[in-house]
């Protein structure tokens, strides 16, 4: 089921303190109109662009499961951040946020639009954010110690994230926006394979053999499972006087790591942004500071562990096997994307003005329901008493119960948004997306180039294909894929469906 948000305009606001259904009813559809002062509006339109980052560092010491290459968590490499770029048009406002964190929840998304609208009177819908997806950093819902009143990470996040998309406001200036597409295909490989025939079988989340074995050996391997997507999508903004204010890339890789244990960095997502940084020339001491950005594209099944098939292997011969240095690799990919993309910035052509428009909607998932032969062994395993390893397949018996109990909602809404800016489209996403699905929605967009954001705006968990649910795998054990077998063919239609509204309206 699909629910369009209310198609109104937004008012002048001078009580900024509207909330609850008087909100809702200010919410545009497509437009995200600022103030538009009757004197401006006769004049030119004049683009502008701010940006800012926020730190976003949990506490060490307030949750000993921060998630780290081995918790507890004893250093900082590099400060988490939530990277904010606010673009205005004179008419429609558009915010996008990425956050270094593993997830973003829906709750924390929706709190922060809550007070970014009061704040800059950017309207929910116009205000993206995602969760790059460091394995090495906190989620959202820490384990708070309540006894320790004044740790509330939730609420400092929210609150974080919308002070840095305040600050990217208040610093809006006239600029020039720019988009391209640059290709980094050797740093991503799909991690899920079909064995060569003969090889041991694979086990399943309910002791059932699957056809394929995500994050297999190196030997034994017959193909991937799944495509990869080799682009990075980017868009660049500077000022008027050509200096540059922010640069947001998406790559569909999940994480590199690498990371010494005990240590939450932002991985080499943030060391992109400060490459890139580098590359374009922005000056360490220019104010305001250049903010870079990488989101996380469609990566739920791909990551950068060099894996090819026993043929493969065979053409390649012996490898040198390079031993890293701990955050080497991660530096080392960042450096990588960061080139590429310095490349194809060279021959971007710039524009003094684009128009900016924004649709979103709530889709409604069923949940899913685990089977009989999956109640039935999560029933076996919890009567004898296996205590299960967090990474083996008898952890999900608790998860297999509490799916098969009718206390769970039947039903999941989740938020899918569209951005058009100038030519360039921008698709958010509430999943761990595979690539197939981000390739396809590349496909059928009519709007060109496509930049895919995932674990956007929410994170409900993996979102395979219907065709690889078939083939099992980790990323369609229930549990952490949360949603009915064929979400993906619903969400691609309802993107493509809201791309093409995008693509119709007058530019
Ligand atoms: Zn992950």
């Amino acid at each position: 089921m699909t629910t369009p948000d209310s198609p109104l305009i937004r008012l002048p606001k001078s009580n900024v303190k509207l909330l609850g259904t008087t909100r809702r009813l200010l919410i545009a559809s497509g437009l995200c109109l600022a103030f538009a002062s009757p004197i401006l509006a006769a004049a030119e339109p004049v683009f502008r662009a701010g940006a800012a980052t926020s730190v976003i560092t949990p506490s060490i010491s307030a949750d000993l499961k921060v998630r780290t290459s081995r918790p507890p968590a004893t250093h900082v490499h590099d400060e988490l951040h939530a990277r904010c770029l606010v673009l205005d048009d004179d008419q429609a406002k558009l915010a996008l946020v990425v956050c270094d964190l593993r997830h973003i929840s829906a709750e924390v998304a929706e709190s922060a639009k809550q007070i970014i609208e009061m704040t800059t009177g950017i309207p929910p819908q116009c205000v993206l954010i995602s969760a790059t997806h460091t394995h090495t950093s906190g989620g959202v819902s820490l384990d708070e110690d309540k006894s320790l009143a004044y740790y509330d990470y939730r609420a400092f996040l929210a609150r974080r994230i919308a002070d840095g998309v305040l600050r990217a406001h208040n610093q809006l200036e006239p600029a020039q926006i720019a988009w391209g597409v640059a290709e980094e295909p050797t740093q991503v490989f799909n991690r899920r394979w079909f064995l060569k025939p003969g090889s041991p079988p694979v086990y399943g989340a309910h002791d059932n053999v699957e056809v394929v074995d995500t994050n297999p050996g190196y030997k034994g391997l017959m193909k991937p499972a799944g495509p990869v997507d080799p682009q990075i999508t980017f868009l660049s903004v500077r000022s008027t006087s050509g200096k540059p204010i922010s640069l947001m890339a998406a790559y569909g890789l999940h994480y590199v790591g690498g990371i010494t244990p005990n240590t939450i960095s932002a991985d080499y997502f943030a060391m992109f942004a400060d490459r890139v940084g580098e590359l374009l020339g922005a000056d360490r001491h220019q104010d305001p500071p250049f903010v870079g950005i990488m989101a996380n594209g469609t990566s739920g099944d791909v990551n950068n562990l060099e894996r090819y098939s026993d043929e493969e292997l065979t053409k390649r011969g012996p490898q040198p096997k390079k031993k890293y240095q701990p955050f080497e690799k991660a530096r080392e990919v960042a450096n990588l994307c960061a080139d590429k993309v310095m490349e194809a910035h060279k021959t971007l052509q710039w524009h003094d003005h684009v128009k900016l428009t924004s649709l979103q909607r709530t889709l409604t998932f069923e949940r899913r329901y685990p089977t009989k032969e999956e109640v039935a062994w999560a029933e076996s395993v919890k009567a004898r008493r296996i205590k299960p390893m967090s990474t083996s397949r008898y952890s999900t018996y608790s998860t297999v119960l509490a799916y098969a109990s009718p206390e769970m909602p039947p039903t999941l809404d989740v938020v899918v948004q569209t951005h058009r800016i100038g030519d360039l489209a921008v698709a958010a996403m509430p999943f761990e997306v595979f690539a197939e699905i981000g390739l396809e929605l590349k496909q059928r967009s009519p709007i060109r180039p496509l930049m895919n954001i995932s674990i956007a705006n929410g994170s409900h968990g993996y979102l395979p294909t219907p065709a690889q649910h078939k083939l099992g795998g980790y990323e369609t054990w229930i549990g952490v894929n949360k949603v009915q077998l064929n979400a993906s063919v619903k969400m691609v239609d309802a993107l493509v469906n809201m791309l093409g509204e995008l693509h119709a309206k007058k530019p």
